[in-house]
This record gives C-alpha cells, structure tokens and sequence, in this order.
C-alpha cells in the first residue's frame, strides 16, 4: 500500500508525515468510485487520504510497521463530504424570502430585492451559512458572492470550494469604462486558488460583457460559475427580447442590453450561451431547467456540468428540471441547495432526496439512480468547480484527496441499502464533518 511508504522509510527522508497518522473507521465506509466497504476505514496522514480499506486490515499493517496512530471509531456511514456545487451563503440571513410561496422566478426576484437592498452584514451571514453548512455534512461549496464583504469567508471558514465573483447589470460600455477595471482590482490581490467568476445569468449582463467575462477569466485563471435555463421566460428573451423577464430588466433600467434593443439572437438560452463563449469544461450552471434535448447535447458537448437545485426550483414556483433525461443521456450533473432565501435548508442531502424522487416520477427506472446520484452530490461537485484531480482533489476517497468527510446516521444492512439510505433520507442525519483529516463538526447529543 501507498501509505507503508510514507511511513516505513528512512527517518532522513522528507516525505516522513508532519502529524500522527489519524485511523477512521465505521460499520460502512462508502468511497463512491468503489463498491461500500463493510467495517472499513480510512487512514489520514497530514490531512490527506492514504489508505482506504477494511479497519481489520489497515490496523494490521500500522501494527506491523510499529507507528503510532490516532483513532476514531464512527457509528455511522462514512462518506465523502457533500460537495455543494450552488450557493448564495450571504443570503442566509433572507430565509424569510425563502418561506413565502411564489408564482415563478420574476415573482419571486421582486420579493427578493425588496430584502435584500435593506442593510445587511453580509460577511457574518455568509459566516453562519458556512456554519450551518458545514454542521449538514458539507466540506466544499461553489459559492456566489455579490458582496465584497462575503468574498474571503469561505477561505477564513477553511471550508473547500470556489467564491465565485457575481458580476450582473453591466451595460458593456460601462464594463469597459470601469467595470472590468473595478473587477481586475477587487480579485487581483487575492490568491486565485479559491476564487472564480460568475456572469449571472444571460439576461442581466449585456452580450459582450459575459464575451468578455470569458475571456477575464482565462486572463485571471479562474473558472466561471452562471445561472443558466432558470426562468421560463428566458427563452423568450434571448429569442426576440420579450417576455416577462425581459420586461422586468427594462423596467429597471437595461433596455440598452444588446438583446433587448435587438429583439433577441433567435437563439434559446444554451445555444446563445455557447455562441457567446460561455460554456466549457472551465465553468458549470446553476438550475438547467428549460433545457431541452438540444440543449442538453449542447451542454454534453462542451463538458459543461450543471448544479441541481430541485428543492429551491420549487420554493420559487418553477417547473421540474429534466432529471430523468439528464441521467438518461449521461449529462454532467452535480446538486446545489441554492440559498437559504430560495430553499428551507443549507443541508445537500435534501436535495439529493427530491432528485431521487423526481428521477423516478419522470421514469427513470434504472437500478443505478442511487449511485448516480450519490456521485452527483460528491464527485459531480467535484468535477463542476474543477477540483477532482489535482493537488485540491476532492469529491471521492481516493488515495491522495483532501481528507474530507462526512459520517451519516443512515445505516443499512447491505451494500446497496446503505447507498440507497443515503439517497433517499433527506436531511438532518449528519453526525460529524472533517475536512482536511481535521473534525470540525460533531453531533453533541
Ligand atoms: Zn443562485
């Protein structure tokens, strides 16, 4: 085993672990790129996998090499920690918006933005969100910030994941005035690593400031992160500049967007996206719902993930996004709670329970939903915001990734009941959350 190597040779040599090997073990460990293991374990040397396999096992082997180690003996499922690939952490503090019923996405962003233009303290509410996140099992998070306040919470909450730069209302004369400046400023003294850029959606920035976003990001090296197939008059906006949503963004001052003053691109959403340079396997979108066949192709053929967000698409009054069709045809996908202002909780799990129940009311009978799903929630993260290889690699528990976990109360008798217990409870069943090999929440009681 890799681990024998760090741990058996030369006291001389560099490689030797800076802290004492950490054991975890519990009646199911599940890696999601294997089979669960039954009584397994995982060994944590300076907060990165080093071994994954039966506890009987593992022990034997630190027993034979003669090296001291920590133990901790979970009751529970362990699992990747949650990868929340869609959030707003600084909205946690608008839940009230979240608990009202609405008639669609325009409905919706009105009582949105009566709050939210109210005072605010947005770093400490995106702090709590990171604290309640992080209590649900949570361990890295694609996170959209409109306010600088909120910009560097999730690297000071040391909580994995990408803070994603929300840019929206920009006329592109004024991007290039001073926008882009004002943008190249506020990231450009940040380490890169744990930040990105999200155009918000194709209706609220004009044409050539989200062609020039793109390129901002290659520029700056960050990926981007866009709302995108949310609303369902969207369609009508990029194809002929009409609408509900198009009405509602002149109303507030942007009848000068290109699309609007040009009676749209007779493009739906996707295909104007794609044509504008904003898909690739550099960004991923939020919510994907009005996409239709050729749409999901077209987000297949540019390797662009999109984040789920059932249970905030029903707080919001929208249709069901096509889970079934996405699963069917082999789409990317990862799974996001959206913010508290448009959902009832901060916990993945929940979302990842309305999927399993939408996939299955859309027709999609096949045996493997459970563990296609259970790698959305991980894996699909993962690979949406670009962390699942590499130095930052997360998502699974493979030899070499962060350390991070979570441990679940939902345990099964089998193999596939454990899975499937995952899947289907929704949320609240979170026990502990480590990240880096470093246990940063427990239940008490
Ligand atoms: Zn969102």
């Amino acid at each position: 085993m890799d681990f024998l190597n760090s741990l058996g040779s030369s006291p001389t040599t560099t490689d030797r672990p800076r802290t004492r090997p950490q054991l975890h073990t519990a009646p199911w460990v599940v890696p999601v790129t294997r089979e669960p293991i039954r009584d397994g374990a995982v060994l944590v040397i300076d907060g990165r996998i080093s071994a994954v396999g039966p506890a009987t096992e593992l022990t034997s082997d630190l027993r034979r090499i003669g090296t001291d180690w920590g133990e901790h003996a979970w009751e529970g499922v362990l699992m990747p920690g949650h990868v929340n690939a869609h959030s707003h952490l600084q909205y946690t503090c608008m839940a009230d918006v979240g608990r009202g019923v609405y008639a669609g996405f325009e409905d919706w962003s009105r009582a949105f933005q009566v709050v939210y233009e109210e005072p605010h303290d947005w770093g400490q509410s995106a702090a709590d969100g990171l604290a309640i996140a992080l209590a649900a099992g949570t361990t890295a998070i694609s996170d959209i910030v409109t306010d600088t306040e909120a910009l560097e919470v999730l690297k000071h909450g040391q909580m994995h994941g990408i803070a994603y730069w929300e840019l929206m209302s920009w006329l592109t004369d004024e991007w290039m005035t001073r926008g882009r400046t004002e943008t190249i400023t506020r990231l450009g003294t940040r380490p890169r690593d744990f930040l990105g850029l999200s155009p918000h959606a194709p209706y609220s920035l004009d044409t050539d400031v989200i062609r020039d976003l793109s390129t901002l990001s290659e520029e700056l090296g960050v990926r981007r992160h866009m709302h995108l197939a949310e609303s369902a008059w969207e369609a009508e906006y990029t194809l002929s500049g009409t609408g509900q949503l198009a009405d509602q963004w002149r109303t507030w001052g942007y009848g000068e967007f290109a699309l609007l003053r040009g009676g749209g691109t007779q493009q739906r959403p996707v295909s104007y996206a794609e044509s504008i340079g904003a898909l690739g396997p550099d960004c991923h979108i939020a919510h994907g719902i009005y996409a239709d066949a050729d749409d999901r192709a077209i987000l297949r053929r540019t390797h662009t993930a999109v984040a789920l967000c059932p249970r905030s698409n029903a707080v919001i009054g929208l249709d069901e996004a096509p889970v079934a069709a996405y699963l069917r045809e082999g789409n990317l996908i990862a799974v996001g709670t959206d913010s508290l202002s448009s959902t009832p909780s901060l916990d993945l799990m929940g979302d990842v329970a309305a999927l399993y129940t939408l996939a299955r009311t859309q027709g999609y009978a096949d045996a493997d939903l459970h563990s296609k799903l259970l790698r959305a929630a991980t894996l699909g993260g993962a690979v949406a915001m670009g962390m699942d290889s590499g130095e930052h690699r997360i998502g699974s528990l493979a030899l070499g990734a962060l350390a991070d976990f979570a441990v679940l109360d939902t345990l099964a008798p089998t193999a596939h009941d454990v899975v499937a217990a995952i899947v289907e409870a929704g949320d609240g069943h979170n026990q502990a959350t480590i990240i880096s090999g470093d246990i940063r929440w427990q239940r008490t009681n």
